[in-house]
């Protein structure tokens, strides 16, 4: 069967490759691909050298955003052939640390985990792939395409999970949500914020294009003003952008007792003109709460498949600006204006 792979580091190794069907010991429901998503951390296996392909490999299965369709499934088990399900990305570590022993990897203690298509074991960017029953979340038929977007609303819906549980360590009725950065966790986060009744702002650069409309098809509001000139005062703010100035500048936003969490990454290395002692002032005086969220527990893939069911089905298409076929699959790594998520299409 042909499979998108890279040895990381090296993007003249990144093509499709003939390789073995699965082997039944990667787990008992046998996958057929559908889609895979791209994500910065694709292009950074493929160019940077992050990544580690299995033991003993040189070059690794590309890509852990899934969409697939069962092709087999034990009797017995909740799946059948013909299921809509998408991949866990994360396993717990060997070992397993607390966390992992209670099923919540993404809280790993000791670095020991894997992942597929990142760390150690292949991802889904095969025409088949296999995995355990516990590691896979059926979809509803209905959701189709757009199930792809799975694993990234799972990133988001652990944000979420999280900003609300330690946002209610005190009676709070939190009103106002504020999103930096309008990529697709960006919107992905605004989606759920007015899923949850929320008054939703989102910041970005951009001052037109598909962006803008897609917050105001949302019904939430598009700022492209730096959040600081706002003066929105939100109770949660979720940032997406992992631009140091945009984190420091969200620690003063936010109204008393607010929740900021930390979802981006960048690799920029400038050196900031911040006032901590305003900062560290500001947040002990408004009981200000700043946390990081990353990855996401089984629960949070089954709260992201209730949240793509519930969503306008026209919008979330909307989010999938490019389709690559799976021949051309390195095409899908360069950025192009305007794109959101681009997927790579594992029939064509
Ligand atoms: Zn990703
Ligand atoms: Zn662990």
């Amino acid at each position: 069967m042909r499979a998108c792979t890279v040895a990381p580091g090296h993007p003249d190794t990144a093509g499709v490759e003939e390789i073995a069907e699965p082997s039944a010991e990667l787990g008992e429901v046998l996958v057929e691909g559908l889609l895979v998503g791209v994500c910065g951390t694709d292009v950074e296996i493929t160019s940077a050298g992050y990544g580690w392909p299995p033991p003993g490999h040189k070059r690794i299965v590309l890509f852990h955003e899934s969409l697939g369709r069962v092709l087999e499934a034990p009797v017995g088990s909740d799946l059948t052939a013909g299921d809509l399900v998408v991949g866990i990305v994360r396993r717990p570590d060997p070992e397993p640390c607390l966390p992992c022993s209670q099923g919540q990897w993404d809280f790993c203690r000791n670095g020991g985990y894997t992942e597929r298509g990142i760390k150690e074991l292949d991802g889904f960017g095969s025409q088949r792939w296999r995995a355990p029953a516990k590691y896979l979340v059926k979809l509803d038929a209905s959701v189709g395409d757009v199930g792809v977007l799975s694993e990234p609303t799972s990133v988001v819906a652990k944000a979420w999970d999280y900003v609300e549980r330690l946002g209610g360590r005190a009676p709070w009725q939190p009103k106002r949500v504020l999103v930096t950065g309008a990529g697709p966790i960006g919107l992905l986060a605004a989606m759920i914020g007015v899923q949850k009744g929320y008054d939703v702002h989102v910041v970005d650069r951009v001052t037109d294009g598909l962006k803008p409309r897609l917050v105001a098809q949302l019904g939430a509001t598009y700022h492209s003003k730096p959040a600081t000139e706002l003066g929105l005062l939100p109770d949660v703010a979720i940032e997406c952008t992992g631009v140091g100035s945009v984190v420091f500048d969200l620690m003063t936003s936010l109204a008393p007792d607010g929740v900021l969490c930390l979802t981006g990454i960048s690799s920029g290395k400038h050196a900031l003109d911040v006032d901590e002692s305003a900062i560290n002032k500001q947040l002990v005086l408004t009981n200000g709460i700043v946390f990081g969220s990353v990855n996401a527990a089984r629960r949070h893939y089954e709260q992201a498949a209730a949240y793509l069911h519930t969503a306008d089905r026209q919008w979330l298409e909307q989010l999938i600006t490019r389709r690559v076929p799976m021949q051309s699959w390195p095409q899908a790594l360069e950025r192009s204006d305007g794109d959101v998520k681009v997927v790579v299409d594992l029939l064509a």
